[in-house]
């Protein structure tokens, strides 16, 4: 995997193509939290370095720019700076929340909705969310170009399967020439209409989206859909608007997924403006998730009687396609689990909702 998988820290060279300036964003990412508290002018102990032991600090430097120095409530440092709150154990916090394990079809590939199955292609990512539920998973046994020949198998000889979903990790971690033989093995497969990849490369590190990555993206038969996922209006600057362009020009749906996060996102003001910054630059909201009850995530979680108190705000002030969708991953679930609910739409209502 050393040659498609870009994850390691290492000598910072002169960039020289489109794709050695995104390898050179990454491998010049923070990874020290003392050295991210003294880029924002913060105190370095508000920042645990135990927290790390286990899932290491990992920030572009392009993102710290987007945040507020001296500030340490910042939104966008909260989703990456690691806490002493981590190392709590809570009851219910666990390490696999969403029941992965359970849904794995072949290793690599899970298989838990109708009509779609979701690859692991890699461990890696641009960054790491403090409040990842997958920041305990097993990526040795389940990611990686060996195993995506039998999950790749296994799709093609499931025909209620017409989407594939490139997840991870990150799969925009992949280089460009490892991505284009991926696609290119997925449109292979004739039930197959749609790929779809979750990233969230477009907003660490916007330089990813090269040429070659959108022209390998773009051009098969398949209908591109491109989930990204910011939690905060403060991420999506010009660069990031910009990088999203082409996916767009190319065909690309463009969507976002945001997590509910306690301190970055869970006031009304502050979603409804995601949700505008988001349109501005062409991506409709899809999901609002609440937390999976990962370990080490506890204190980032929001209650979901507070959850349905924002989204009836939401839909009572926003055009309907700036609402997302307020899901929960229910392990067993069918599909992503809609919460729904309006704490008083029966009193204003009159009680009569018939
Ligand atoms: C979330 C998820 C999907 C995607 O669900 P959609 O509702 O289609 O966005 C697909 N497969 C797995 C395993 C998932 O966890
Ligand atoms: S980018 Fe996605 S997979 Fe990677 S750490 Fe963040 S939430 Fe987890």
């Amino acid at each position: 995997m050393a040659d498609s998988v870009i994850n390691s820290p290492g000598v910072v060279r002169p960039a020289r193509g489109p794709e050695e300036l995104w390898k050179r964003s990454l491998r010049e990412a923070v990874r020290d939290p003392r050295e991210l508290c003294r880029l924002l002018g913060l105190p370095e102990g508000i920042a645990n370095r135990a927290a790390t032991a286990d899932f290491p600090l990992l920030v572009p430097r392009g993102f710290v720019a987007r945040m507020r120095p001296g500030d340490p409530a910042d939104p966008l440092l909260r989703q990456v700076l690691p806490l002493t709150e981590e190392l709590n154990p809570v009851a219910g916090f666990v390490a696999d929340p969403v029941a992965d394990g359970a849904a794995r079809a072949a290793p690599g590939l899970l298989h838990k909705y109708h009509g779609r199955a979701l690859l692991v292609t890699t461990g890696a990512c641009a960054v790491h969310c403090r409040y990842c539920f997958r920041r305990h998973f097993d990526y040795h046994n389940n990611a990686g170009p060996a195993a995506w020949g039998p999950a790749l198998d296994r799709v093609a000889s499931d025909p209620t399967i017409e989407e594939v979903i490139l997840s991870g990790g990150d799969p925009l971690s992949l280089v460009d020439t490892t991505l284009r033989e991926l696609v290119a093995q997925i449109a292979a497969i004739p039930h197959v209409r749609r790929l779809r990849v979750h990233s969230r490369w477009p907003v660490m590190i916007p330089e990813r989206v090269t040429g070659g990555l959108v022209r390998a993206l773009t051009q098969t038969r398949l209908t591109l859909v491109v989930v990204i996922h910011a939690n905060h209006a403060n991420e999506l600057d010009s660069s990031v608007a910009e990088s999203l362009r082409p996916l767009a020009a190319g065909g690309g749906l463009l969507l976002n997924q945001a997590a509910l996060l306690r301190g970055v996102n869970d006031d009304t003001a502050t979603l409804a403006d995601l949700s505008a910054r988001l349109v501005e630059i062409g991506v409709a909201p899809y999901y609002l998730n609440q937390l999976d009850r990962v370990a080490g995530g506890a204190h980032f979680e929001v209650p979901i009687d507070r959850g349905l108190a924002l989204m009836a705000e939401l839909r009572r002030t926003l055009p309907g396609y700036m609402v997302p969708r307020y899901v929960v991953d229910r392990p067993g679930a069918p599909q992503k689990v809609e919460l729904l609910g309006e704490p008083d739409s029966w009193e204003s209502a009159g009680g009569d909702l018939t």
